[in-house]
């Protein structure tokens, strides 16, 4: 009896949309948030509990990009499989402890590629261990058989991965890439983004590995200007998500090279907008504070694009809210098709409103992208537009170490700083402290202390070959 009864317990478990570790994250994650963003179409505390990151677990990277968020000591680390394992394990547990599963996660810190891909391997594994979705964050200068060594067991020719999540970083601000060591525009980067897509698509082809890939670029006074261009010339190369960057004055103060602080990121939207040649409404969803993200989910057909959520038409904020109601956190591709369906019966059934407001928007939303007919060619696909503000260090630390002491700022710079790292959606953890801690205020604050320490664990050189200081 008392065996059928947890079986039923388990099957009820299961079948929940959210796994109940994460209900309980979401709701602290909520409850967590500053008054100021907690508006319906908030995401935090209601969809995801959040981005993370790693951190100091490969700090090394062999371009050099300007601006680097990394602290100038980064390079001096050496790359160690061991050091990465353990420290990404270390880190992804307290994200799942607080964060609940199924959460993205990056792994990044340095260059992910100077890892060998055994290590990269058992990185990946050590964050899906931990219930993270990981993603490799790179600049993408590597060949293909580094990443069949990635994703194919060389021992048994079997998979390791199902599917691999990536981020190419690409930009003409960056320095040292084999065949374009300098970049004079964004256009003489195609071929390699293209490469970087048919490497996937290779991968795919030949081992059944299926990809994610985005494409993150930093925007400064050199390339704010060529962005339209880019985003025509690489919305079909195969990247499902393109994450543009205004530069901060964050890291390593020798990279600082331009005014970054010269437009604002309202042109920068603008000119995504113009090259993807429709408006891109990120006032519909909001995920932490607007200050430092804006998102836009939506479909291509043929060069047409319209976001899924119509910002000014009040019935698509209706089904936000009852999609949120009825699926909360619930994760689409986990589990066999079974468990799916039953947990969507159960999402329904819990929230019948759903349908009522879902039905007429697809409806809508056909309509928009021009139709049945269009759309039935087959030539759609979902590609999501995201513009990610990082803060300058020099309103971060104090913002961050008056946090520290529970003071708000008068300073309307500092308090503004204040206000997003309270909102913040891209988490580090430190399992030292038992605490997570806003991106901005690891690269601003913490990084260059811990880079040192990593200095003297992990010497580039052995000391012995050192050079006389
Ligand atoms: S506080 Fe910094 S790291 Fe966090 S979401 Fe805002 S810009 Fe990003």
């Amino acid at each position: 009896m008392a065996s059928l009864l947890n079986r039923l317990h388990a099957i009820e478990v299961a079948t929940r949309p959210e796994h109940p570790d994460l209900t309980r994250a979401l709701a602290a994650r909520w409850e967590e948030l500053p008054a100021h963003v907690k508006q319906p179409n908030q995401m935090l505390g209601k969809r995801m509990t959040g981005c993370e990151g790693t951190h100091g677990v490969f700090p090394k990277c062999n371009l050099a990009c300007t601006p680097c968020y990394h602290a100038k000591e980064a390079n001096r680390v050496r790359t160690d499989g061991d050091h990465t394992e353990s420290e990404v394990d270390a880190q992804m547990a307290l994200l799942r402890k607080f964060r609940g599963p199924g959460q993205h996660a990056q792994l990044i810190g340095g260059e992910v590629s100077l890892l060998g891909p055994d290590d990269h391997a058992r990185a990946l594994r050590a964050m899906m261990r931990h219930g993270r979705k990981p993603m490799s964050m790179t600049h993408g200068d590597f060949d293909y058989d580094y990443l069949v060594g990635l994703a194919i067991d060389p021992k048994t020719g079997e998979r390791r991965f199902e599917h691999l999540a990536f981020a190419g970083h690409f930009d003409s601000m960056m320095y040292g890439r084999r065949g374009i060591k300098k970049v004079g525009a964004e256009v003489e980067l195609n071929p390699y983004r293209e490469r970087f897509c048919e490497m996937f698509r290779r991968l795919e082809r030949e081992h059944g590995v299926t990809h994610y890939l985005a494409h993150n670029i930093t925007v400064t006074p050199r390339n704010v200007e060529q962005i339209p261009q880019l985003v025509r010339d690489c919305r079909h190369m195969g990247f499902r998500m393109f994450s543009f960057q205004p530069a901060a004055f964050i890291g390593n103060q020798a990279r600082w090279k331009d005014s970054y602080r010269a437009f604002s990121t309202d042109e920068v939207w603008k000119r995504i907008e113009e090259g993807v040649g429709a408006r891109l409404h990120y006032n519909a969803e909001q995920v932490g504070d607007v200050r430092c993200n804006r998102t836009a989910h939506g479909i291509y057909v043929g060069d047409r694009y319209e976001t899924l959520l119509d910002e000014d038409d009040p019935r698509d904020a209706r089904v936000l809210q009852d999609f949120i109601a009825a699926f909360g956190g619930m994760d689409f591709k986990d589990g066999s098709r079974r468990l799916r369906t039953a947990r969507c019966a159960r999402a329904i059934a819990g929230h019948p409103a759903v349908l009522r407001s879902g039905a007429p928007w697809a409806a809508r939303l056909v309509k928009r992208l021009g139709g049945p007919i269009e759309l039935a060619r087959g030539n759609t696909k979902a590609v999501t537009y995201v513009m990610h503000s990082f803060m300058d260090a020099k309103h971060v630390r104090p913002a961050w170490e008056m946090l520290q002491r529970g003071e708000m700022s008068e300073d309307p710079a500092i308090l503004e700083a204040q206000e997003r790292l309270q909102s913040c959606s891209y988490a580090m953890a430190h399992p030292e402290s038992d605490t997570l801690v806003p991106a901005c205020a690891q690269h601003s604050v913490l990084d260059p202390l811990e880079n040192l320490h990593l200095q003297e664990l992990l010497p580039a050189r052995p000391p012995a070959e050192r050079a006389p200081a």
